[in-house]
């Protein structure tokens, strides 16, 4: 069997704000496979993004465990932490969050920096993903000149430069029309379609019946985790 791409051992969430406390996550066990799609949903406030930003290395558990493609991050310090997720997380979120004084090809190549990688090798591969995304005509522009598909696209682009072990999205589509939202969710498709391990948040069953894996949250618990139409293959 092979080493899961996502392994949450009774994961506990707790926000502490001077004497106000919040348990946002419960004892979560989660175990997602390479390859595969799964789609987060569940009411708001019922810990869905809390739970991304755990899985993505944005923030630290209060108890129990995480393993990212078999290693603890439990215990790691916040330098760490942002070095596994500038080398192993891509993230797609609803509001793009493109630097807005860099152009396409320089938002694309941000991650490819933070490692160290040259600016010629950054630049031929940042340039054949732009390609690939469909914004060969766009090199130069900024987010702004933009339209929000097209912005959602530098984004996705940026997320995937550094080949991640595992892509996060927050409601990717929230924000664009329905017909936009749709080519969003074809090349989510695509990406998993070549092999990508992919876990999305969205409130949208239309959306959630393209995953194969639907794991509903209430209050901070998963309150199912469905094979879409069909038994764990
Ligand atoms: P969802 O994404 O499903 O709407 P969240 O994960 O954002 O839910 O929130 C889960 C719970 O944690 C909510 O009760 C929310 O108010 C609380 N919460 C989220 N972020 C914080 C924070 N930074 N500080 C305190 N409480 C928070
Ligand atoms: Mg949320």
């Amino acid at each position: 069997m092979s080493v899961p791409i996502v392994e949450l051992r009774d994961a506990v969430k707790e926000y502490v704000n001077g004497s106000l406390r919040v348990t946002a996550l419960r004892g979560i066990n989660l175990r997602i496979d390479p390859g595969e799609y799964a789609v987060i949903m569940g009411a708001s406030g019922s810990g869905k993004s809390t739970l991304l930003n755990l899985l993505g290395c944005l923030d630290h558990l209060s108890g129990g465990d995480y393993l990212l493609g078999g290693e603890s991050v439990a215990n790691k310090t916040d330098d760490q932490l942002s070095e596994i997720r500038s080398l192993r997380i891509g993230f797609i979120f609803q509001s793009y969050n493109l630097i807005p004084q860099l152009n396409v090809l320089e938002n694309i190549e941000v991650p490819l920096f933070y490692q160290g990688v040259p600016e010629s090798e950054a630049r031929v591969k940042a340039e054949a993903l732009a390609e690939r995304m469909g914004l060969s005509d766009r090199l130069k522009h900024k987010p702004m000149e933009l339209s929000g598909g097209q912005q959602q696209r530098v984004a996705i682009a940026r997320s995937l430069v550094c080949d991640p072990l595992l892509m996060l999205a927050d409601e990717p589509t929230g924000n664009l029309d329905s017909k936009t939202g749709a080519e969003i969710l074809e090349l989510i498709d695509e990406l998993h379609a070549e092999g990508k391990t992919i876990v999305m948040v969205t409130h949208d069953d239309d959306i959630a019946h393209r995953a194969q894996r639907v794991v509903r949250f209430l209050d901070g618990k998963i309150l199912s985790n469905d094979w879409n139409g069909a038994p764990k293959p």
